[in-house]
């Protein structure tokens, strides 16, 4: 399967796990109509409360190999080690045939990666956090991951830390209610541009 000629805008957010991504993009997605969000597909274990289709397509390795295999993603990654995610084409022009706006939650290397495919049609955004301590408290306090898990992402941060220079923009998430004023303003410049 292959996307029809870019018919429509896209944007990227990315940052290490913890910096507020999902929060951030979900009160965007609230806010603004033209918006929705790319279900990607992994290979991880849902979390309490995660629903298969809406937060993501949770799938077994085999099944995310064959799609692969068959070039249903746009963009794959083992984000983490023995954990892959990606980004469907088919979520992709869904969600354009429906006339909206993509929004991708994704890893630094993937938001990279999908920039470079979409070009001036991307605004892509870097979510980064006060600190590494803070990111450290956010995981701890949000719960959602046993130890070695928790110690995985925040190792993997100092890595993902280094992309933020290949964005178009770097919004630091400190106070919320400021992160969401800001990057409301972001987007209503980049739909009516
Ligand atoms: P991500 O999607 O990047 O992994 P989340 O959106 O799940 O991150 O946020 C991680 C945790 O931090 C959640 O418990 C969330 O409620 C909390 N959080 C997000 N932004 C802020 C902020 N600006 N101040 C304090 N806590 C925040
Ligand atoms: P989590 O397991 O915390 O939901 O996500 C871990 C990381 O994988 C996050 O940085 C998230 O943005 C990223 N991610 C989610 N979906 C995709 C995807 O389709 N492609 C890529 N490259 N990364 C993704």
């Amino acid at each position: 399967m292959n996307l029809s000629k870019p018919s429509g805008k896209v944007i990227i957010f990315s940052a290490p796990s913890g910096s507020g991504k999902s929060t951030v993009v979900n009160h965007l997605l609230k806010v603004f109509p033209k918006l929705a969000f790319s279900v990607s597909a992994t290979t991880r274990k849902p979390r309490a409360g995660e629903v298969h289709g809406e937060s993501y397509y949770f799938l077994e390795e085999a099944d995310f190999k064959n799609k692969m295999e068959n070039n249903a993603f746009l963009e794959t990654e083992e984000v983490y080690p023995g954990l892959f995610y990606g980004t469907l084409l088919s979520e992709v022009q869904r969600i354009w045939d429906n006339g909206q706006c993509v929004v991708f939650d994704v890893d630094v290397v993937g938001g990279v990666n999908l920039k470079q495919k979409f070009k001036k049609e991307a605004l892509s955004v870097f979510l980064k956090p006060p600190s590494i301590e803070v990111l450290m408290q956010r995981l701890n306090a949000r719960s959602t991951e046993v130890a070695h898990e928790l110690k995985m992402r925040v190792d993997k941060a100092h890595f993902e830390l280094q992309f933020e220079s290949k964005y178009d923009v770097v919004l630091v998430n400190d106070v919320l209610s400021e992160t969401f004023e800001k990057s409301e303003k972001l987007v209503n410049d980049f739909l009516s541009s």
